[in-house]
């Protein structure tokens, strides 16, 4: 690309060392719904949580892709696919339920002037017969040169062996990893202020090495049964993935309160001194 060349997702590039030139913001279940208990989804959770992100669409045109976590409404879904054993394409079936949570998204984004787009992820990403990755990012950087807010989730992909499997939205930020997007910032705001070190209410794990994500795993408390995908350890498991392909990954609390949320577009470094996050990211300084 020639030096004058515009950036290929039509954003224009950080104005200073530390800050991505892309967000991907991705808003995890636990705060979207009651996983554990009524199994309902808090649409006015996700109505709270779409004011912030049109201020930061408003604030960084074409430099935002949304992620919704599942939820209430994928867990259930999601656990019935893998016990299913006889139909390989029985993940087809979180297709429904993704696009429902993709759907509450867009409307309620659009309400707030923003151009949400929800896509389906398992028309972007997949698997050659070889295993190489299939990601097709052409719509989503064409929407973001125009400013628009793709919305992905989880969703069924194509294996290798061309049957389906199910791509949890922690993992979807891999199809936004190539580095002309760079550099990407992904962002799992969740339930926990990040990967705490000594059960609920503890100090939060400031560094972990994508190189060396095992060093985390004895932090880990046990996945409850209506968890489809790990929680804190699919997490981590996927996010020092994106990081070893030059993300830098944070997870940090997701409060429907918040007043905005532009920080996140900032040097981590200069995040307000109360945000309690930890950072998977192979650039680090103590
Ligand atoms: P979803 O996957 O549905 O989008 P989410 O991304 O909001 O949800 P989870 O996958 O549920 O979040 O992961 C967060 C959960 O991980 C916490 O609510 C907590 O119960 C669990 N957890 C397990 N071990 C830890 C730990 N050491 N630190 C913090 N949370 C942990």
């Amino acid at each position: 690309m020639s030096p004058t060349a515009p950036a290929p997702t039509g954003a224009p590039t950080p104005a200073r060392p530390g800050e991505p030139r892309l967000l991907v913001l991705k808003i995890g279940g636990s705060v979207l719904s009651d996983k554990q208990g009524t199994g309902q989804t808090d649409f006015d959770a996700i109505d709270a949580f779409a004011g912030q992100v049109a201020d930061l669409v408003a604030g960084f045109p074409g430099r935002v892709v949304l992620v919704t976590g599942g939820g209430a409404l994928c867990h259930p879904v999601g656990l019935r696919i893998k016990a299913d054993r006889q139909d390989p394409y029985a993940a087809v079936a979180l297709t429904e339920p993704a696009f429902t949570m993709r759907w509450a998204w867009t409307t309620r984004l659009r309400a707030r002037g923003v151009r949400a787009v929800p896509l389906q992820v398992t028309s972007m990403f997949g698997e050659h017969p070889d295993g190489t990755p299939i990601t097709e990012t052409a719509v989503v950087r064409r929407l973001l040169a125009e400013g628009a807010l793709p919305v992905l989730s989880s969703d069924c992909v194509v294996t290798a062996a061309g049957t389906l499997r199910i791509l949890s939205s922690d993992h979807v930020p891999a199809l936004l990893t190539a580095e002309e997007f760079g550099p990407v910032r992904i962002v799992a705001l969740t339930d926990v202020p990040g990967i705490l070190t000594r059960g609920p209410g503890s100090a939060v794990l400031r560094h972990l090495d994508p190189d060396d994500p095992t060093a985390a795993e004895r932090l880990f408390w046990p996945t409850d049964a209506w968890d489809a995908t790990g929680a804190m350890a699919g997490k981590v498991e996927a996010l020092a993935e994106h990081a070893r392909r030059g993300a830098e990954c944070v997870i940090t609390r997701g409060d429907r309160a918040a007043e905005d949320l532009r920080h996140l577009f900032a040097p981590i470094a200069e995040w307000p001194a109360d945000t309690a996050y930890t950072l998977i990211s192979r650039q680090w300084s103590p």
